[in-house]
């Protein structure tokens, strides 16, 4: 079927023109998807769109980076990590500079990556930095299993997986968080299935809709919900058939079930929310690096002025930022939403002048 864009734009605006709402996004590539395709500049002035916790970077607390930082200096001992993480700002640094320094950060592409290195390796410990939601931890619960079974006994992971919906439960709580629609991410309902954001409109009246990242997918789903709140109704639709089924992708549910378990978690601008993090199961214990090194909790720190915390929580855009465009940019970011280009602040700092 196709759409025609304009005409969507079109009726958009002549029927939510003087429309006053707030709509929020809970994914990175949402967030840099909206911003490439210019979707805040043509919505009627009185939509807004905000970015809450959903790039997997930017809700990293500091702390969590600082112990991969001391991990990192350990003789004989090698970091495996996404390349984004490498640049958000720890309490002293970052890995790359712990890299440039002298510790042993290697970049991977997929899990599987790290675990292949502590293959090539064996005189290594090789620990993985296990950061991401449920669309990456699939993978990551692969790559356990895979060095569970070859009995791989210099492989690791250093968790900080998370969950979405305590966290919005968390963030919706008493009305803590002033919205008037959610746009669903598509990539993460291919594993929770539709079925897995049910509790938003049931329990919080908030009109929900899973959709894509293409700009006609975008467009498509903003309308729907905006015809949503218009009738007063809260349902939740899912815009993205071809990707998300109602029940989601079991066997990777089984398989995150088997290897992990549910654990509090430290996420940026929140604090700790009960069980929203992924630690490992008893069974898979010995590839826990915390444990396995002894790694004591270090509390993390934001960096002085930036506001990641309350942009995550959609209380603030980047550009009330002082930092922002001045001291923090992507190529030096001070705080982590700078960091990836999924991150808030380095959408706003690309798409700020392109319609
Ligand atoms: Fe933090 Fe930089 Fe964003 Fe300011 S512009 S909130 S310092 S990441």
């Amino acid at each position: 079927m196709s759409i025609d864009l304009q005409e969507v734009i079109a009726r958009i605006r002549a029927d939510y023109g003087a429309m006053r709402c707030k709509l929020m996004e809970v994914c990175g590539t949402h967030t840099n998807a909206i911003r490439r395709a210019g979707i805040h500049r043509q919505l009627p002035a009185g939509i807004r769109l905000l970015s809450g916790p959903g790039c997997p970077v930017c809700v990293t607390g500091s702390g969590y980076i600082e112990q991969a930082i001391s991990l990192s200096r350990e003789p004989g001992l090698v970091i495996a990590s996404f390349g984004d993480l490498l640049r958000v700002p720890g309490n002293s640094g970052s890995l790359a500079e712990a890299r440039a320094a002298g510790a042993k950060v290697r970049v991977v592409y997929a899990p599987q990556d790290a675990v292949a290195l502590a293959e090539q390796h064996p005189d290594a410990q090789i620990v993985f930095l296990a950061v991401g939601f449920e669309t990456t931890a699939p993978a990551i619960a692969l790559a356990v299993r895979a060095a569970a079974a070859a009995g791989l006994a210099n492989f690791s992971i250093l968790p900080s997986l998370k969950v979405l919906e305590p966290a919005m439960r968390s963030l919706l709580a008493g009305g803590g968080l002033q919205i008037d629609g959610l746009i669903a991410p598509g990539h993460l309902g291919v594993i929770t299935g539709a079925a897995g954001y049910a509790f938003l409109p049931r329990e919080y009246r908030l009109p929900t809709v899973v959709t894509g990242f293409r700009p006609a997918e975008l467009w498509l789903g903003i309308a729907a919900l905006l015809k949503q709140i218009a009738k007063g109704e809260s349902r939740l639709e899912n815009m993205y058939p071809q990707a998300v089924t109602e029940q989601g992708n079991l066997a990777a549910r089984e398989l995150m079930a088997a290897v992990f378990a549910p654990e509090d978690a430290e996420w940026r601008g929140l604090g700790t929310v009960s069980g929203s993090g992924l630690g490992l199961a008893q069974a898979y214990r010995d590839y826990d690096a915390r444990c396995k090194f002894g790694l004591a909790e270090i509390a993390s720190r934001e960096p002085a002025g930036c506001r990641c915390g309350e942009i995550l929580l959609g209380r603030a855009e980047p550009e009330e930022c002082p930092h922002f465009d001045a001291a923090c940019t992507p190529e030096h970011p001070v705080g982590p939403c700078m960091v990836s280009a999924e991150g808030s602040c380095a959408a706003h700092f690309y798409y700020r002048s392109r319609g």
